[in-house]
């Protein structure tokens, strides 16, 4: 029996997936959950967490049920399955009385493989009872990290999807995230009552993306500096924090020749959707936007992901740049970050009405993402030990490959902190380094500030230098600020020993900020096949063939088939069926849509060669 469910799975891979073998743990996850076990899985974002529950939905009796909250994917996620053959529908909200009740009877007369629900849907007494009069094959509990409390995709229909346990209780359930935190994690396994469940933890890297952070100066010149030289003609994603900011970056990047679409919660619902599916459906395309748009997204080329404003937590941030290189090739995660980003975060932990509790663990966040900004070692080890996983030094961030360097920087705090001190901590950052400079301004002069002992004596440094090494300070928590008071720089009780010298202080040395070389993104390790100049042709006529034919079938352009599998063919140059049967992503109902256009479309480039 056990052999049996697993050959089977195998055959499935390869036949309606076209994949020649597993990945990770996959096979074991199918293999547990066909044979009617319950998984809870963790396994970060292009890891293949679909293949999890479609194939024991395709192998075990009856329609595999899959509860997820994002609903403006569900149309292509279905169009995608269909484009493999599978027999797959949706229900929510966005969808006419008719085509529910279509759906409705399908599931009931057992022709279906694959049905998408989202939870407050699933939960209403109407749907319940068709599903118990419906044969279910299992559930499937997709972003699972929605029913933690604390974490930013809080959905409070996800608590009572408990109700499936006892509702169902013969039914297998799979929960599945790209959330790695312990705290979500025994929170999942606690709410859905997954308490049996086996625990499947994936490695959280993503070895294909490269992370770098850079010192904000001219934030949107950065940008656009860093897209032009490294993604011209790339899809990308860039997070800013404000719906201003989103809309004023897009709206600079397309004025700089850079196709740049806003997205936010403040959108209207229509427009924020055509922009989520003309990036998700056209080439190139950089999405700006709020921390709302990306859950779920599943568009596997996305090759950056630029922060222009600091996440809130590391969780959030991995979460984030999680959305670049779904594929498996090369991609960016940039992020520029500077003083006023640690200023506004601590102030809108202060500033918000949540309880001390609740502040404490913001905070306690906070002070993690600063740590990885501020690190002087690799970021990738930096960012797993985070979610509780050793590594070596990667190569495959800024900090490897242009590794800083560190200064005694005692002396200079001390005489930041002392010039705080002397301004009587009631003065800003901005008041606080032209005194420490010696600069002349009017509310120097008003508060007869030139008078200070500590007047003028880091004029031996540069402006920058200074906010460099007050963001650090503020960041490592020996000044503090004081929001209610205009921003007001204090010393924490931490500074003390600094003051008396018993602590001696290390900083990143500051680097003026490079207009950024073209260099190639290939990470070690990843090799992208070299095509001949023949190969070559043939790859970019059957992108332009793609393109045609995700139009007519009205689909994004990778349901039909990923860049990788593309190239793939362009190498083989397959002149049978049988020989397009082994590239990678070609499975049997994509052979026989499209298998003798491909090979018509191949032999005539060769033809012509
Ligand atoms: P996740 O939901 O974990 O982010 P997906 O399920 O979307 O990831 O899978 C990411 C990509 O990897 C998809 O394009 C999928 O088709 C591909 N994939 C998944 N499993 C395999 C496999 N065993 N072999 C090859 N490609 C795979
Ligand atoms: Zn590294």
């Amino acid at each position: 029996m056990k052999d049996d469910t697993r050959s089977r799975a195998l055959q499935v891979l390869q036949s309606v997936f076209g994949y020649p073998v597993f990945r990770g743990e996959q096979a074991e996850i199918i293999d547990l959950i066909a044979q009617g076990g319950d998984a809870l899985v963790l396994m970060p974002t292009g890891g293949g967490k679909s293949l999890c529950y479609q194939i024991p939905s395709l192998i075990r009796d009856g329609c595999g049920v899959v509860i997820s909250p994002l609903i403006a994917l569900m149309q292509d996620q279905v169009d995608a399955l269909a484009e493999l053959g599978v027999r797959a529908a949706f229900l929510n909200s966005t969808q006419s009385f008719d085509e529910s009740m279509r759906t409705e009877r399908a599931l009931r007369m057992g022709e279906l493989d694959l049905l998408y629900v989202a939870p407050e849907r699933l939960l209403t007494p109407r749907c319940l009872e068709l599903l118990e009069a419906s044969n279910i094959a299992l559930f499937a509990i997709d972003e699972a990290h929605c029913v933690a409390q604390w974490g930013h995709d809080f959905r409070p229909e996800y608590i009572r999807l408990s109700v499936l346990h006892e509702r169902f209780p013969g039914v297998p359930r799979i929960a599945l995230t790209a959330t790695a935190d312990f705290q979500t994690r025994a929170e999942i396994a606690e709410r859905l009552q997954l308490g049996n469940a086996r625990q499947f933890v994936s490695s959280f890297d993503r070895p294909n993306i490269r992370y770098q952070i850079v010192e904000k100066e001219n934030v949107r010149r950065q940008l656009l500096d860093f897209i032009q030289s490294e993604h011209a003609g790339d899809a990308g994603i860039v997070y800013c924090l404000s719906r201003k900011k989103v809309e004023e970056t897009a709206e600079f990047l397309n004025e700089s020749g850079v196709p740049a679409l806003p997205y936010h919660a403040g959108m209207e619902h229509a427009v924020r959707s055509r922009h989520q599916s003309r990036f998700l459906r056209e080439d190139g395309i950089v999405m700006v936007a709020t921390i709302a748009f990306g859950m779920g997204i599943d568009k596997p080329d996305v090759r950056f992901v630029a922060h222009l404003d600091l996440p809130k937590s590391l969780e959030g941030y991995y979460q984030e740049t999680g959305r670049a290189g779904r594929d498996g090739t090369a991609a960016n995660a940039w992020m520029a970050y500077g003083l006023q980003d640690v200023v506004q975060q601590r102030r809108m932990i202060d500033e918000s009405d949540a309880d001390d509790n609740f502040k404490r663990v913001q905070s306690a966040k906070l002070d993690a993402m600063l740590g990885l900004c501020e690190t002087l070692t690799c970021r990738r080890v930096r960012l797993l030990d985070y979610f509780g996983q050793q590594s070596a030094p990667c190569g495959n961030c800024d900090t490897c490959m242009s590794p800083p360097s560190a200064f005694d920087a005692t002396e200079a705090v001390q005489k930041l902190l002392s010039t705080i001190y002397r301004v009587g901590q009631r003065f800003g950052a901005g008041h606080v380094l032209d005194v420490l400079r010696g600069s002349d301004s009017e509310k120097i002069r008003q508060w007869r500030h030139q008078d200070l002992s500590t007047f003028g004596i880091g004029s031996d440094k540069a402006e920058a230098e200074w906010r460099a090494i007050l963001r650090q300070v503020i960041a490592f928590g020996l000044v503090d600020i004081d929001h209610e008071n205009y921003g007001a720089l204090k010393l924490s009780a931490q500074a003390r020993a600094v003051l008396k010298g018993e602590q001696q202080i290390m900083l990143r040395r500051y680097l003026k900020p490079v207009k950024s070389k073209r260099t190639s993104v290939k990470p070690k390790g990843f090799t992208e096949t070299d095509l001949s100049t023949e190969q070559q042709s043939i790859f970019e006529r059957l992108r332009w063939w793609r393109v045609e034919t995700a139009r007519t079938h009205n689909v994004p352009a990778y349901v039909i088939f990923h860049d990788a599998s593309l190239r793939e063919i362009a190498k083989a140059m397959p002149v049978s069926l049988d020989a397009l049967r082994q590239v990678s992503g070609v499975g049997e109902k994509k052979l026989e849509s499209y298998g003798e256009q491909i090979i018509a479309l191949v032999n005539d480039v060769s033809a012509a060669a």
